[in-house]
């Protein structure tokens, strides 16, 4: 089955509002060059409104990198569905390894806001991935499971159409080390069984698996033409125009 290509960036804590409107012109000149593969930003919450304002009419997706579950209340420092759609946003990151890690974002909740996301009509990319000591241990596949059903719960076939899938091993992110090609297809391929078992085979076999850490110019290329590598989410080298642009133009 083809399933369209997505080069995401997360943007992280970085960048002003005059920088990052700045390089979201320069990525939507990068996407409207590439019109078979989605590409996506996604900028800090302080500048998600520019961004959307710049880009407007552009196919560049806009993307949070996080989304709350309840559509308003007393919920300091988070940021509803509700607001998101009203800005134009069209995803959310869900369950990045530093929510988990440095925020102690679990399971349930990586959970309600999946719900939040797809009740609210945002598209979530839910990220789930391995430490090296889980690595080490020879648990990476035990512990994605249950990343990927507890994340999953209660998301039904129909919702199934709108998530997007990222493994991004803990280890590899920010660090310089890539999952090798082959580590990097080798569990795309048990995640896109494990949707096979969880809903349905043309389900597991339409859903987009991004591979993430330390993706650069010159790893993309030997990444995406792994069968089950769908795409990319992106965090250091989505920050510079070039190294972006050449991997949003991948071969
Ligand atoms: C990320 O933040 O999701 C990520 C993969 O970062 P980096 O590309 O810098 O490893």
């Amino acid at each position: 089955m083809k399933r369209r290509p997505f080069i995401a960036g997360n943007w992280k804590m970085h960048l002003t509002l005059a920088e990052s409107v700045r390089l979201a012109q320069a990525v939507a000149e990068s996407c409207a060059a590439c019109p078979d593969r989605d590409v996506m930003i996604a900028p800090a919450f302080t500048s998600l409104a520019s961004v959307c304002t710049a880009v407007k009419g552009s196919p560049l997706l806009i993307g949070a990198q996080n989304i709350a579950w309840e559509k308003e209340g007393a919920y300091t420092g988070e940021i509803s569905p509700v607001m998101l759609k009203d800005l134009g946003v069209n995803l959310a990151i869900i369950g990045h390894s530093e929510r988990r890690q440095i925020f102690g974002e679990d399971d349930a909740m990586i959970n309600r806001r999946m719900h939040g996301a797809l009740n609210g009509g945002i598209q979530p990319i839910l990220c789930i991935g391995e430490t090296l000591a889980d690595r080490e241990a020879g648990n990476t596949f035990s512990v994605l499971e249950k990343q990927l059903r507890h994340g999953l719960n209660k998301v039904s076939n129909e919702q199934m159409a709108q998530v997007v899938l990222a493994y991004e091993p803990v280890w590899a992110i920010g660090t310089g080390k890539t999952a090798s090609k082959e580590q990097a297809q080798e569990v795309h391929a048990f995640l896109r069984q494990l949707l096979a078992n969880l809903y349905e085979k043309n389900i597991a076999d339409a859903t987009r698996i991004l591979y993430g850490g330390s993706v650069k110019f010159d790893n993309i290329d030997n990444l995406m033409a792994q069968p089950d590598i769908d795409g990319a989410l992106v965090g250091g080298a989505a920050l510079k125009a070039e190294s972006f642009d050449r991997i949003v133009r991948f071969r």
